[in-house]
């Protein structure tokens, strides 16, 4: 079983531990560069970028975040997860860090505030036996991405699932549904680094 690290800074970290267990991996949290280190892969859940920015840089893990990114690591990101992932930023915060990982501009907060939360299903490429339950939380979306990124999934003509590389994000909160087959895709694209 793959070793996948959710990182624990804040946000729905519980939520993705238990999905990782039930996709086949063995799920751990990440607070310290040492714990970093040690998994195969790494989710970065859905919650607050910009307190998960700030608390990245006080737990001395942007760096060694940034680094492992580049140096390969799969990672899936959902939601405040998505932001962090991408390359460039909209409507973000002025100090906020993203990790970069996906050519890709997000737009925060795009589909509104919390009261615009909603769900709705969701055909993601990868992702067989029908569309899964979208749950979208002052979600993000994909305003433009670089020709080395794959869309996997669209909503009301904007791009909420992506991938490129090793690196995995989507708009939306599979953690919440119960269905972990976005967490068995990922524990996949873990797999096959080993
Ligand atoms: N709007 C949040 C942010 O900017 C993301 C919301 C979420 O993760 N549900 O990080």
């Amino acid at each position: 079983r793959p070793l996948v690290g959710v990182l624990a800074l804040q946000g729905d970290v519980r939520e993705h531990l238990v999905a990782l267990a039930e996709a086949g991996a063995v799920g751990r949290p990440v607070r310290r560069p040492q714990e970093l280190a040690e998994v195969d892969g790494l989710v970065i859940p859905g919650g607050e970028s910009t307190t998960i920015s700030k608390l990245a840089v006080a737990f001395g893990l942007l760096e060694p975040l940034r680094a492992r990114v580049r140096a390969g690591l799969p990672v899936y990101g959902s939601c405040a997860g998505m932001i962090m992932v991408a390359d460039k930023l909209l409507d973000g915060r002025e100090d906020q860090e993203t990790l970069g990982g996906i050519d890709m501009i997000v737009r925060r907060n795009a589909f509104g505030r919390q009261n615009e939360s909603f769900e709705a299903a969701v055909e993601v490429a990868g992702v067989s036996g029908g569309p899964v339950e979208g749950v979208f939380i002052r979600a993000p979306w994909v305003e433009s991405t670089g020709a080395g990124v794959e869309v996997l999934a669209v909503h009301d003509g904007h791009t909420v699932a992506v991938r490129q590389g090793r690196v995995l994000a989507t708009s939306f909160h599979p953690e919440l549904t119960g269905d972990h087959r976005v967490h068995a895709l990922f524990v996949d694209m873990v797999r096959a680094t080993l």
